[in-house]
């Protein structure tokens, strides 16, 4: 193989790209994203950008891809995999022939489905966390719906701002999904001391514009009205291209151990992909987490250029 293609500039497609050059491998690299930055750490996003307004670090600056000679295109979106004929088609048309494939698009927020649902802002990108902070302003009130890592992250740092916060969640617990009921008890018990109220069990209907704020309306009659709505209920693989192409999904790009899809010229890797753990049975899971994005890149594009090996990093 001399020449691969990556879509995707986040986490896994950017460490991937680089990896290779830290590698010596020296065919043709090209990273192709549709966000307008330069690649960006997505963590800091839900931290100190909303508290601090520090912008994220750079995976890598724009300088340091050329001296590697990695060509990077942004604000450049993939429409199509063309399998039958190995190519790329971007969305003003132009075709990009590819040898092999990385796909790392990543995930994106989970919507709400109920009516007025259009009316809550999601936090996935540095445009979304530019607008949160820019809303967290000392004694507006901001609704939180979803109680798991990224949206309670989002509570402490808006209660940091001044903000009156409360947050519904569907289930009877917060971080329900993540942690033990011991550690959820202590993560609640912190934010409500820190002023954040907190509500489980809630059935939501609706969310409607009330004059400069909203009402969210929930089962029972209940209603909670506030300044800004926010819906952090989970992020879904971006598998579309994937499915177009043909490739097999199920949650997720379906990749094996080594990441490589149902196609032996494209491999996934990253918060995109299913794939099954040797530690855990060979059960398949899909992880968002940054290292698990790092790691299963470097595992995919080494084992495109290399003797292949299996992907069980410890998440
Ligand atoms: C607010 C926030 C806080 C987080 N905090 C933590 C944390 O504290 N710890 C932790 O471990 N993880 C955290 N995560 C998760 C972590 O950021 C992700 O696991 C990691 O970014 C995944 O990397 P990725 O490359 O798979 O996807 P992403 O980083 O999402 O990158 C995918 C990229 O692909 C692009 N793309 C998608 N489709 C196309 C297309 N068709 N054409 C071109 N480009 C495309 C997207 O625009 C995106 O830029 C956080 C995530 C968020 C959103």
């Amino acid at each position: 193989m001399n020449s691969l293609k990556i879509i995707g500039a986040g986490e896994a497609g950017t460490r991937a790209a680089l990896h290779l050059r830290e590698t010596g491998w020296d065919g043709e690299v090209t990273l192709i994203g549709q966000e307008p930055y330069i690649p960006y750490e997505r963590p800091p996003l839900s931290k100190t950008l909303l508290t601090k307004g520090i912008i994220p670090p750079a995976l890598v600056s724009k300088e340091k891809l050329e001296e590697l000679c990695i060509n990077f295109s942004n604000n450049t979106l993939v429409n199509e995999i063309d399998r039958p004929s190995r190519c790329l088609i971007l969305e003003n048309d132009v075709v990009l022939p590819y040898q092999n494939l990385l796909i790392a698009t990543g995930a994106s927020a989970r919507k709400l489905t109920c009516p007025g649902s259009e009316h809550a802002l999601v936090l996935r990108n540095l445009e979304d966390s530019l607008v949160l902070r820019s809303l967290l302003i000392p004694k507006k009130h901001l609704i939180l719906i979803g109680a798991g890592f990224i949206g309670l992250e989002l509570a402490a740092g808006a209660r940091m701002d001044g903000c009156r916060v409360t947050v519904l969640e569907a289930a009877s617990r917060v971080l329900g999904r993540a942690v033990p009921a011991e550690v959820t008890e202590v993560i609640a018990n912190e934010h409500q001391q820190q002023g954040v109220e907190i509500i489980c069990n809630v059935q939501l209907e609706q969310i409607q514009l009330l004059g400069d704020g909203y009402v969210v309306q929930l089962a029972e009659d209940k209603s909670i009205q506030g300044d800004f709505v926010v819906a952090e209920i989970g992020a879904i693989p971006e598998i579309a291209l994937a499915e177009a192409a043909g490739l097999q999904t199920e949650n997720g790009i379906l990749v094996d151990s080594f990441m490589q899809t149902s196609d032996p010229n494209i491999y996934a890797a990253g918060d995109c992909c299913s794939f099954p753990h040797p530690l855990y049975g060979r059960q398949r899971m899909r992880l968002e987490m940054w290292r698990c994005a790092r790691e299963q890149a470097k595992c995919a594009v080494q084992n495109m250029i290399d003797t292949p090996q299996e992907f069980s990093t410890v998440p």
